[in-house]
């Protein structure tokens, strides 16, 4: 939805400058930042896993990992709260654009021809679009020992798959997040699978204007009732991060 917005409302503008109120957002000096950019237009807004790409004219991108909570608005003035806005891009034609809330979130400047170098480059193939098949599915987490749910938030292999769609999407698939890669059927490859793909475009219509906000079968609803079995939600710790599901929709076992 980010890189829809981008596209939609900032392509073919130029950069005037840019307020840094948040230096740890950025990964040059404030001072460079805006000289980096200053007189550029925005000419291509691509996205993956996580991070959307902003690529200008004067062979420098944007990398944009907005986090949780993050926010981006493009407005008619720069004028902003510095408590609530990190950074603001002011463009040529008066407008600006608001980059808010984004606490771990950041926007880096690269040269273009260096993308390939950050952490983009480590990035595996996304899970919107470049999904693998049921068999790639299989090389990348059918060998592992660790947990499915571990596995899947791991970007190197496949990216854009965060904690929340995680534990919905092993929930659509019957699966429970401890389950070892290596104990995986060929038949519960096509549910993650299938899974994946149906949660992921889910989350993404449920974030158009028109759309109800998505519903979570599992995650954050610990001690309710199961819409499909009525058992109780569990969560539990796995490596330093929650993972919540129905026991019975998702047998260990
Ligand atoms: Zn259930």
């Amino acid at each position: 939805m980010v890189r829809r917005y981008l596209e939609a409302h900032c392509l073919g503008k130029t950069v005037a400058g840019a307020v840094v109120n948040q230096p740890a957002c950025i990964n040059v000096p404030p001072t460079a930042y805006g000289r980096c950019i200053a007189g550029a237009t925005l000419e291509h807004v691509w996205r993956k896993g996580k991070l959307v790409m902003v690529d200008l004219s004067n062979q420098v991108s944007l990398i944009v990992h907005l986090a949780l909570g993050g926010e981006v608005l493009l407005r008619d003035t720069a004028d902003h709260d510095p408590a609530r806005t990190q950074i603001v891009l002011t463009f040529a034609d008066g407008t600006a654009l608001h980059f808010h809330q984004l606490r771990l979130g950041n926007v880096h400047v690269y040269p273009t021809y260096h993308l390939a170098t950050t952490r983009l480059g480590r990035l595996g193939a996304d899970a919107l679009d470049e999904l693998p098949s049921v068999a790639g599915l299989q090389a990348l987490y059918g060998a592992s020992g660790k947990p499915i749910k571990v596995l899947l938030l791991e970007q190197t292999l496949i990216c854009g798959i965060g904690n929340l769609y995680g534990d919905e999407l092993l929930f659509g698939a019957g699966l429970h997040p401890e389950r070892r890669g290596k104990t995986l059927t060929g038949e519960e490859f096509v549910r993650l699978r299938e899974a994946i793909a149906e949660t992921l475009n889910a989350a993404l219509r449920s974030r158009t204007p028109e759309a109800p906000p998505y519903e979570p079968h599992v995650y954050g609803r610990t001690g309710e009732p199961c819409r499909a079995c009525g058992c109780t939600i569990q969560r539990l710790r796995l490596n330093n991060r929650s993972a919540h599901l129905c026991p019975t929709c998702q047998p260990l076992g």
